[in-house]
């Protein structure tokens, strides 16, 4: 089977690493409109639920996000005192930069072909493909499309606070 998938942010990437890992007979092509290794943010975050999961799935790959990431347990935040103390989920973090390394590597390593600076205009730019997988992200052209198929059900919030003071201070930085 030829499979495509549109995007290769963490779905696109870790999709076509697993599927290429239970079925190596299957040609997989990961298309990405920016550059390999390109990241957005700083860090990424793991629960020890996520590596569970991920570990059930492969635990090859889990194994080596585990060597790269560093592990906390206890975090103990307070906030005006005793009373509001909240414990911090057990993670593991790595640089976001070092994640993207990760799944691009362990992606081309099992045989998934990666095509960097290619944009997609939609699903019907691959007639050729028998699986289309739209992990092209939360604006999802494809999801957009085919929306009353799929039907979205999309919850917007406001930015959080954080967000909005750091944006601020960029802003204020490149006046
Ligand atoms: C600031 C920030 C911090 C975060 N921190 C964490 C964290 O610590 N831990 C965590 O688990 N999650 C974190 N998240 C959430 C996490 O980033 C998302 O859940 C995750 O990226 C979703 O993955 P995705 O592959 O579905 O989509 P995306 O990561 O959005 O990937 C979609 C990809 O598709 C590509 N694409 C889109 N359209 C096209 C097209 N037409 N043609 C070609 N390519 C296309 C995009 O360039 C992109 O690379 C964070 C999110 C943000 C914004």
């Amino acid at each position: 089977m030829r499979i495509v998938c549109v995007g290769g942010g963490p779905a696109g990437l870790y999709f076509g690493l697993l599927m290429k890992k239970l079925h190596p007979e299957h040609a997989i092509t990961v298309v990405e409109r920016n550059q390999p290794f390109d990241t957005f943010g700083w860090g990424v975050v793991f629960s020890d639920a996520t590596m569970a999961a991920m570990r059930s799935w492969d635990s090859e790959s889990a194994a080596e996000i585990e060597t790269a990431f560093n592990h906390w347990d206890d975090i103990e935040v307070l906030f005006k005192g005793p009373d509001s103390a909240r414990r911090v989920t057990d993670s593991s973090a790595s640089a976001a930069s070092s994640c993207s390394t990760f799944c691009n590597g362990a992606a081309l390593r099992l045989g998934v072909e990666l095509a960097f600076n290619q944009e997609a205009t939609g699903d019907l730019d691959f007639p050729e493909a028998d699986l289309i997988v739209a992990s092209d992200g939360l604006n999802s052209r494809i999801r957009n499309r085919y929306a009353e198929v799929f039907r979205p059900d999309l919850v917007v919030r406001p930015k959080p606070l954080h967000l909005a003071r750091h944006e601020e201070a960029l802003r204020r930085l490149h006046v």
